[in-house]
């Protein structure tokens, strides 16, 4: 579901070449491995990471992803429940306890859509025309859902049209400068900068009559490169399709929040879909810019900003009209059946901690890169910890993989199967996530800060088919994009180290509800390169295999690095945290929160004592605790009390309460942004309420983050 922002970067590596490493017996640059945290015996351990490595194989990650990609699999479908048997059969294969969990969730397909210009005469254009080009094998079959947007309500509109820039906040503001009212009138955006949802929802906030969203060659396009099938970017008549679902309250099943969509659930238990936060009230549906050029080539009014215009040959006007366009969207909302596949190992010696690791598997069309080539690899990542299992070994805590579903809808699967299992997830380790594994071959992640460390370790164990490992392959990525006005489509961490960025987690894949619900500490990777054709028919296998990832090594990597995660964390003696790295970003974001609340409240208005103390209580206790775990005791008790405390921490950073207007999400430190959506807020509630310049609540939220972080520290220091 995430949205990607190209870089212009990865251009310049795709074209190099580089051989195949390691499907043969030796998988790793050896003697890489970091000295982690404990004691058990290194030599064995490495011997299970260097067998588990050995086994991921790009062969078969083709396979699956030619077996998955076959049809279109949007959520719901027959086709979707396909790719579920399939991949039930393959977690079977590989010993996993494996079941298929049913919800059922309220879901739109659409049954009629049409956007028709009306005015003025002489401009015709008949939306949305199917997506086509000659040469794609994929794009004739009956079975690709026509473009339209999630979670849109049925609906007509007819109206003078507006042109709004990417539909931020600001857009809107600068629509005000120039006088132009969007009340009453269609509002015209284009994809990208911030979630579609988010772009509806301040659209509405204006009162507009209705949203059209289209792709601008500008973003992902011809003017990024050769378009689709000469090129891996947008060809004309290419549409995004998505959710417009509005997430700032609670994601998953809009008539269930907290509560799971199980089939069981009586009617009374939910909200009816009128009254849900997430259902937007105005009609939204997506274009391509074939149809969106002659809308926009007719508008008047004053130019647009400069900063606004696209790459359509022509001067970009902002209206209104005189152009004008009639949408008719007739959804077809049902509550429809949702299949997670979920497969378990149970642990030898901690079994009630479950280490999640999860991709989904829904697709909008045929889902190549976004999402099945994460599900290839999570799939060769399984193999690997299948042909551990035949050879005896056991992991020390319990493994559980999930494949979910409906996440394009809105994060439905994993948010619905959180919300049955938040008691079991109490003593979680970590949730690991993959949505698109692979774009393209420069590898990015995010994280919770105390995992940043985790994953670079792991980088460095695991060979890059550029040559050397992952991480250095990912040292040389960041280092060359320094300068580069393309950021990556993460936005950068507080960087409080000189080592590669590790993002924030924002939203927008499924790692948000085991964070920001049940505080799970949780990691995001990614291998990208250029990628146009997002939610679109042509995500398609003939894409991926010329553009994506041509002899898979991309995919075995991310096999590789998924599945070493999961492993390293079940078996670690000593859980491998560092929230030494966790303080550091804290302090960072809390001296930008003074900073900002000086500059618009005078530095007087606030008292960030009590915060400040806390945070730096945090910190010590942090590198106390990261002491000890170098050193860790040899008392079974002592290291249970050292790992129960880490484990604590980062739910002990979770207000019980929630965050103010959004008691679902309950962290303290990271939340998606009410204007941005996938991009994270950090330290939320403090932010946010200086953002609406309400300075009672600002203190009311400084005092509740210092009590989390309080109890965060409190629980470091439990393990003495
Ligand atoms: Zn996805």
């Amino acid at each position: 579901m995430k949205q990607l922002f190209p870089s212009l970067l990865t251009l310049a590596i795709l074209s190099s070449s580089f051989p195949i490493a390691g499907s043969g017996r030796s998988p790793g640059p050896s003697g890489s491995r970091q000295p982690i945290f404990g004691f058990r015996d290194a030599a064995a351990e490495n011997s299970v990471e260097s067998r588990f490595l050995a086994v991921p194989d790009p062969k078969l990650a083709e396979e699956h992803l030619r077996t998955l990609t076959q049809a279109p699999h949007m959520a719901g479908t027959p086709e979707d429940k396909a790719t579920a048997d399939y991949v039930a059969q393959k977690f079977r294969e590989a010993g996993l306890d494996t079941e298929v969990v049913e919800y059922k969730v309220w879901l739109n397909y659409p049954a009629e859509i049409s956007v028709d210009v009306t005015a003025p005469a002489g401009v015709e254009m008949h939306g949305p025309t199917r997506e086509h080009v000659d040469g794609d094998p994929y794009d004739s079959d009956p079975r690709v859902v026509m473009p339209f947007n999630g979670m849109s309500p049925s609906g007509d509109a007819e109206a003078e049209v507006i042109y709004a820039n990417y539909g931020t906040p600001e857009d809107f503001e600068e629509l005000e400068k120039l006088k132009v009212d969007v009340r009453g009138k269609i509002v015209l955006v284009r994809y990208g900068q911030n979630f579609r949802g988010v772009k509806e929802f301040i659209a509405q906030e204006h009162g507009a009559a209705g949203v059209i969203i289209y792709s601008d060659p500008y973003d992902d396009g011809w003017r990024r490169g050769d378009k689709y099938p000469e090129g891996p970017w947008r060809p004309d008549t290419g549409v995004q399709r998505g959710s417009v679902g509005y997430m700032f309250e609670f994601p998953g099943d809009p008539t269930t929040p907290g509560v799971a969509s199980l089939p069981s659930l009586p009617e009374s238990k939910r909200i009816s879909p009128e009254q849900s936060a997430q259902m937007p009230k105005i009609p939204v549906t997506p274009l391509s810019y074939h149809d969106a050029r002659p809308i926009l080539e007719h508008l008047a009014g004053p130019d647009s900003p400069r900063e606004w215009q696209g790459s359509l040959p022509f001067t970009y006007h902002v209206g209104p009209g005189p152009v004008k366009v009639k949408m008719h969207l007739k959804q077809d909302y049902q509550f429809r059946t949702l299949w997670d596949v979920v497969g378990r190992v149970r642990g030898s010696d901690l079994p009630d901690e479950w280490v999640v690791s999860g991709n989904h598997r829904d697709a909008w069309v045929y889902g190549a890169v976004d999402p099945n080539s994460g599900t290839a690899a999570m799939l060769e990542a399984i193999h690997g910890v299948g042909e551990l299992l035949k050879s005896g070994w056991k992991p020390k805590r319990t493994l559980v993989f999930c494949s979910w579903d409906g996440e394009e809808e809105g994060l439905i699967g994993s948010t619905e199967w959180v919300e049955q299992h938040e008691p079991d997830l109490a003593n979680s380790p970590a949730y690991f996530n993959m949505d698109v594994a692979v774009s393209g071959p420069k590898f990015g992640a995010s994280a919770v800060p105390s995992l940043k460390q985790f994953l670079r370790d792991i980088a460095k164990a695991v060979p890059s088919p550029k040559g050397g490992t992952v991480y250095e392959a990912w040292q040389k990525s960041s280092r060359a994009r320094e300068g580069i006005g393309q950021e990556d489509y993460k936005p950068p961490a507080a960087q409080v180290t000189a080592d590669v960025p590790v993002g924030d987690l924002g939203s927008g894949s499924d790692y948000t509800a085991f964070l920001q619900h049940a505080g799970v500490p949780s990691d995001d990777i990614g291998s990208t390169g250029p990628y146009g054709v997002y939610h679109s028919v042509f995500d398609n296998f003939a894409w991926f295999k010329k553009f994506g990832d041509p002899e898979f090594t991309y995919e075995q990597e991310m096999a590789r690095v998924f599945g070493l995660q999961a492993i390293r964390m079940a078996d670690a003696d000593v859980l491998p945290y560092n929230y030494e790295e966790y303080g550091k970003e804290i302090a960072a974001y809390l001296d930008a929160a003074k900073k900002r609340a000086e500059s618009k409240f005078g530095d007087r208005a606030f008292d960030f004592g009590a915060v400040s103390a806390a945070a730096k209580h945090f910190q010590e206790a942090a590198t106390k605790i990261l002491a000890k775990q170098k050193t860790p005791p040899r008392d079974p008790a002592k290291l249970a009390q050292l790992n129960q405390a880490l484990r604590g921490t980062e739910r002990a950073l979770l207000v019980p309460e929630g965050l103010p207007h959004r008691p679902w999400f309950r962290h303290a430190i990271y939340a998606p942004g009410e204007y941005t959506g996938y991009a994270a807020v950090v330290i939320p509630g403090v932010n946010e309420a200086l953002d609406k310049g309400d300075a009672e609540r600002a203190r009311q939220q400084l005092a509740s983050l210092a009590a989390a972080l309080g109890r965060a520290a409190k629980t470091l220091e439990g393990s003495r």
